[in-house]
């Protein structure tokens, strides 16, 4: 079988066709392996096959089955780094097509014998320490290339409480056809008592999902299939032309019923193969069959016969995974959606200078994803606005189209800002006018799950030093100032910032001063002119205003509630120019915020007070 793989698109701009045997699935030669080293297998598949056949087949609908999912990303910050849309759209693909979705390929099939599978897959939303998480671990390592059950101890959680999914360049074919490429392979349910730490799914990075770094010829379908192995399901092949009898159906081949028997795996979409004609009936091969290995636009089906096996299967092997207390300490209710987590203990107002050597222990974590030779986002110790540091993309190197480079901050709840702003300083220079580079924001309020894009900025915008083809170093007035108004997003409590630079002949680009705060108002000003303050603050009872005033004027101080109710009247007269402290007695106000309302003849702030 030949087919056309497209590897590299970003780094080159243009695809770069190689053409090489395609090994869909190392499934059955990794298995074999398996058997040879832990005999105890296959006693666990006689009995998960003995459960198997006594299953009778139903079509009762059941109770939806969410299963928490963990991608392992093992890259060398190459195109195999995945981002989350990416990884999001896989999800979606296999979602529709277990559940046979109306409207997309997974519910296209009209073939009476289609299943349901009444299974979901969710990214976990809590780590096994019950930490918050997108469900996605990214591990850099030098062995991203090549990869088998080795590369699954380089992360790995608890496989009998989460779908791990390990996603690789490419992936080892010892075993397989000489000179073949592997797109994927998996652990069937009745291997996890021996083989628990590297249960789960092995992908190639460009079979997930149909968007961005793929192989479109098989639409994200290779992790439907290998899932398929993951809950109990043979290859329709397995055996070549036995088991197609009523007698036999059960106890050999792919022992599903209602899946005619397949001499060897189908290539391509031929609709009308017939390979095996000793079954009884004699019918043609189930080509639009997840678990064969027919293109990716050719397949859309599992049988009800495939269901009853898997439906038979789990319970004896995986049950603890979609159970409602494992779902809950994934962070997923029952129905799938998911719960709300607590608020992050970073709080806003929040400031980093990224004057720090690495990036260890503050939150703060690289994306990148580049083409080999590039730097991607680093912290750049010798460029600063204000002190030495900086957050830098040494660009100029990149001279490729779309190299898409990220880093992001760590969450933040906002929720104590009144009006939220987002700013930070970025200095940048073209190498001419044909520089595309473009600088993304975006924000999420859930790990980074799902993002809202807050701003993009333009090369031409961004350019803060002049064009140049040497690389560009910011002098000090070569700094840009960006805010964003966080307010429409003021209840987010888990507030991720991602700063995604997507390349296209351009210089250096550097980020500094990233914070969260208000805006400085005329009234901020206005307060630190007067050198207000108020102390203590929380109050218990007693509390001093102090201000300084500059002149002779009307002043007037008012406490009111969060509604702008005023609670009471402090000073309203001509105060002389001049250091003043007023006492101010809380003892009669319930506990709470209240606002301290300062009116000059300059202008009006407002100074928040809480009363314990
Ligand atoms: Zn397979």
């Amino acid at each position: 079988m030949k087919k056309k793989i497209f590897l590299a698109v970003a780094c080159l701009g243009t695809f770069w066709v190689q053409s090489q045997v395609v090994v869909k699935c190392a499934t059955d030669e990794m298995f074999l392996e398996s058997v040879k080293q832990f005999p105890a297998i296959q006693l666990e598949e006689q009995r998960a096959n003995e459960i198997a056949s006594k299953a009778p087949i139903q079509n009762k609908k059941a109770t939806i089955r969410y299963i928490p999912v963990v991608f392992h990303i093992i890259h060398k910050f190459g195109l195999e780094n995945i981002s989350q849309t990416q990884l999001n759209d896989a999800i979606r693909v296999l979602n529709e097509d277990f559940r046979k979705l109306v409207g997309t390929n997974g519910g296209s099939s009209t073939d009476p014998l289609t299943a349901d599978f009444e299974i979901e897959f969710r990214l976990a939303q809590l780590n096994p320490n019950g930490l918050p998480t997108n469900g996605v671990n990214r591990i850099y390592s030098l062995n991203a290339d090549n990869a088998r059950d080795a590369q699954k101890s380089l992360s790995y959680w608890d496989a009998r409480k989460y779908f791990n999914v390990w996603v690789v360049n490419t992936i080892n074919n010892t075993g397989g056809t000489p000179g073949s490429i592997v797109l994927g392979y998996a652990q069937f349910p009745f291997q996890i008592n021996s083989q628990t730490s590297t249960d789960g799914v092995m992908m190639r990075a460009d079979q997930m999902g149909v968007i961005e770094n793929v192989d479109v010829s098989q639409l994200g379908r290779t992790l439907t299939h290998e899932a398929g192995h993951w809950v109990g399901l043979y290859h329709p092949f397995q055996g070549g032309c036995v088991g197609g009898t009523s007698s036999n159906c059960l106890s050999q081949g792919d022992q599903v019923c209602d899946t005619p028997p397949v001499s060897t795996a189908t290539t391509g979409c031929p609709t009308s193969r017939n390979s095996c004609t000793n079954d009884v009936p004699n019918l043609p091969d189930l080509v639009k069959n997840y678990m064969d290995y027919a293109d990716g636009n050719c397949m859309n089906m599992f049988t009800k016969g495939q269901k009853t096996r898997a439906d038979a299967i789990l319970p004896n092997f995986r049950s603890n995974i979609y159970s409602t207390t494992n779902l809950t300490a994934a962070g997923i209710n029952a129905d799938g959606t998911y719960r709300p987590l607590p608020s992050s203990n970073v709080k806003a107002p929040y400031y980093f200078g990224f004057n720090q050597a690495s990036l260890a222990g503050t939150g703060w974590n690289l994306e990148n994803y580049m083409c080999p030779g590039d730097s991607g986002w680093q912290i750049n110790n010798t460029v600063g606005l204000v002190s030495s540091g900086s957050m830098a993309a040494l660009n100029i190197k990149t001279w490729r189209t779309n190299v898409r480079n990220a880093f992001s901050s760590p969450n933040l709840d906002i929720t104590n800002l009144a009006a939220p702003t987002l700013s930070f300083y970025a200095a940048y220079a073209r190498r001419s006018s044909v520089s595309g580079d473009r600088l993304r924001v975006f924000i999420s309020n859930n790990f980074g799950r799902t993002e809202i894009l807050a701003r993009t900025i333009l090369s031409a915008e961004m350019s803060s030093g002049a064009n140049s083809l040497d690389p560009f170093t910011p002098a000090s007035n070569e700094w840009k100032k960006y805010t964003i108004d966080l307010s429409p997003y003021k209840n987010f409590n888990n507030l991720r910032v991602r700063f995604e630079l997507q390349s296209l002949r351009g210089n250096n680009i550097y980020i500094d001063d990233f914070r969260i705060d208000e805006p400085t108002s005329l009234g901020e000003q206005l307060k630190r002119e007067m050198q207000f303050q108020l102390f203590p603050n929380p109050s218990k009872g007693l509390s001093t205003i102090s201000f300084s005033n500059e002149q002779n004027q009307s002043i007037a101080i008012d406490l009111i509630d969060l509604q702008g109710k005023k609670i009471l009247n402090i000073v309203n007269r001509l105060v002389e120019v001049g250091n003043h402290d007023i006492e101010l007695d809380v003892n009669n106000l319930q506990s709470g915020i209240y606002l301290v309302q300062v009116k000059t003849e300059k202008g009006m702030f407002i100074h928040k007070m809480w009363v314990e």
